[in-house]
C-alpha cells in the first residue's frame, strides 16, 4: 500500500483512531492479507475497539497488499516503534505473509527468549483449531475469542512494572499463562489450555468501528447478532470450534442499530447462522421501522424465511447465497447438512417470489465417500437451480481440519479432483445463466498441510526469509 492509496483509503473511512498522544503502549493490529478482507472482518473491528477504548493503548492497523515494508495505516508509523505484534490471522495461507512483517520487523528466529520487546502476540480463526505455527516465534497465543482474555492481557501489563529485561517479561508471561485463553511457548501445556468463549454475548456488542467503502459490504454497519453455530455440519471448524450458538438480545442490537444509522442506512447482519437468530421477526420489524436498508452474511437454507428474504430485496440485495455443499441428498446426509434437494429448490423458489434476482450456490468436492454420481448431482441441481434463477456456482475443495469430526480423513487424490473439477468445467461453463468459480488445488493442498502442521512450521520457513 503506498502513501497514495493509504491517503485515499484513510479519507473514505469513518471514526479512524487518528492520534493518542499519551497512550502507553502502542499496538500493531496486523491483518496479514488484504485491506477489503481484513475491514470486512469483524474480529479486527473487535480487536480495534477494544484496544482504542482503553485509555493506556493506542492500537493501529497493518494490512498486507504483497508489499515488502509495513508502515501503520492511521500514522505511517513503522513496525518497530510498536511494543505489541498482534496477528490476527484467519487463513492459514496468512501465515506466509506474516512471515514477512516478521522480517520487515527484524524479528530473527528462534529468538524469542532473547527478545524484550515487542511482544509478539497471535489470535484469529485458525488459532481455535491450531495454534503451534506461528508458536516458535509467539509470546502468547489466543485461544477462542479475544475480549475477556485479550482485556486480561493488557490489564496485566498496565499492572506490571515496566518490561524492560528478559527476566521480568518471563515473570510477566507466567503470570498471563493464568489467564484463560492464553497459550504462552515455553510455560503453558498445549493440552491444558482451554480456548475462551463469552457466555453473555450481550456483554461485548460487537459492531462495525470503522465504515469505509472497500470492504465486502461496503458503507455498511455491520452488526453482530450470532456466534458459533450447532448444526454440527462434519467438516466445519465453526460448528466444531465455536463453542454452541449464542446470540444478542434484541434490546442490544436496537441499540448498536441506531448507532449504526447515524453514519449510513446499510446495516449488515453477521453470524455464523443468520437466519438461525430466535428473534428475527422483531429484529426486522425494528429496521424496517428505521428505514435501514439490511444486508446479512451467510443464510441457512433451514431456517431462511419469507419475511427475511423479502427484506433483504426491498433492501436492493439482488443476490442470495445458500451453500447446499453438496448435489446429491445421500452425501449431504453424510456431512451431516440434513435439508434435501426438493427442500432446497423450495428455498431457492421463495427466494424468487420475495424477489431476489440472482443466486450463488456454494458446492464442495473431495468430500469423503464422494463418487462420480455425487458430481453428476451437482451438475444436476446447478442446472435445476439456474431454471428458476441466474446462478454463480462456486466450487471449493474439502480440506480435513483439525477438531472437526472429519479431521482424520485424507486430502483427495489431486489427481481426482483434477479430472471432477474438468468434469464440472466442462459441463457447467458453457450453459446458459450459470457462472462458475473453482478454487485451487495447490492452494487447497498447501491450506491442509499448513492446518496440521506445528511449531516446525517456523524452523522450515525462516531459512527462506
Ligand atoms: S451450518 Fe454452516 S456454520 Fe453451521 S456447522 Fe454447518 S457449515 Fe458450519
Amino acid at each position: 500500500m503506498n502513501r497514495r492509496s493509504t491517503r485515499e483509503i484513510l479519507k473514505q473511512e469513518i471514526n479512524t483512531v487518528a492520534l493518542k498522544k499519551n497512550a502507553r503502549f502502542k499496538v500493531a493490529l496486523i491483518y496479514p492479507n488484504r485491506y477489503y478482507l481484513g475491514m470486512s472482518n469483524l474480529g479486527i473491528h473487535a480487536v480495534y475497539g477494544l484496544l482504542n477504548k482503553r485509555d493506556d493503548t493506542v492500537c493501529e492497523r497493518f494490512f498486507y497488499e504483497g508489499q515488502k515494508q509495513f508502515l501503520s495505516l492511521e500514522n505511517a508509523s513503522p513496525l518497530n516503534s510498536f511494543d505489541i505484534l498482534a496477528f490476527s490471522i484467519s487463513y492459514e495461507l496468512d501465515y506466509f505473509n506474516a512471515l514477512a512483517f516478521l522480517r520487515d520487523a527484524g524479528i530473527s528466529f528462534p529468538a524469542r527468549e532473547c527478545r524484550v520487546m515487542p511482544f509478539i502476540i497471535v489470535g484469529g480463526m485458525v488459532n481455535g483449531f491450531n495454534f503451534l505455527p506461528l508458536s516458535g516465534v509467539s509470546d502468547a497465543l489466543f485461544l477462542g475469542e479475544a475480549e475477556q482474555s485479550l482485556t486480561a492481557f493488557m490489564d496485566s501489563l498496565s499492572a506490571f512494572s515496566h518490561v524492560d529485561t528478559i527476566a521480568k517479561k518471563k515473570l510477566f508471561l507466567s503470570e498471563v499463562s493464568r489467564h484463560k485463553g492464553i497459550f504462552v511457548p515455553g510455560i503453558s501445556k498445549a493440552d491444558e489450555v482451554k480456548p475462551c468463549f463469552i457466555e453473555d454475548l450481550d456483554e461485548y456488542p460487537t459492531s462495525t468501528k470503522i465504515i469505509t467503502a472497500a470492504t465486502e459490504f461496503s458503507d455498511t454497519f455491520l452488526v453482530e447478532i450470532s456466534r458459533g453455530c450447532a448444526r454440527g455440519c462434519r467438516f466445519c471448524v465453526t460448528g466444531a470450534v465455536c463453542a454452541k450458538f449464542r446470540s444478542r438480545t434484541t434490546d442490544v442490537l436496537f441499540d448498536e442499530i441506531e448507532r449504526g444509522l447515524q453514519y449510513t442506512s446499510k446495516i449488515g447482519l453477521v453470524g455464523a447462522a443468520v437466519s438461525d437468530y430466535p428473534c428475527m421477526e422483531p429484529l426486522l420489524r425494528f429496521l424496517n421501522k428505521k428505514k435501514a436498508m439490511i444486508s446479512v452474511s451467510s443464510l441457512r437454507m433451514e431456517t431462511v424465511s419469507a419475511d427475511l428474504l423479502g427484506a433483504l430485496a426491498r433492501s436492493g440485495q439482488r443476490t442470495v447465497t445458500f451453500a447446499p455443499e453438496t448435489g446429491s441428498d445421500e452425501l449431504r446426509y453424510a456431512i451431516n447438512k440434513r435439508i434435501s434437494n426438493i427442500e432446497i429448490m423450495e428455498k431457492i423458489k421463495l427466494a424468487k417470489e420475495c424477489g431476489i434476482k440472482k443466486l450463488k450456490l456454494y458446492f464442495m468436492i473431495g468430500l469423503p465417500r464422494e463418487q462420480e454420481k455425487d458430481i453428476n448431482a451437482i451438475i444436476d441441481l446447478a442446472k435445476a437451480a439456474r431454471d428458476i434463477l441466474p446462478l454463480r456456482v462456486n466450487v471449493g475443495i474439502f480440506v480435513p481440519k483439525p477438531k472437526t469430526p472429519f479431521a482424520k480423513e485424507p486430502f483427495a487424490d489431486k489427481r481426482v479432483l483434477n479430472s471432477r473439477l474438468k468434469f464440472l468445467k466442462q459441463k457447467l461453463i458453457a450453459e446458459k445463466n450459470i457462472t462458475l468459480n473453482t478454487a485451487s488445488i495447490p492452494e487447497a493442498s498447501k491450506e491442509a498441510k499448513l492446518a496440521f502442521s506445528d511449531a516446525t512450521f517456523l524452523d522450515n520457513y525462516f531459512k527462506i526469509i
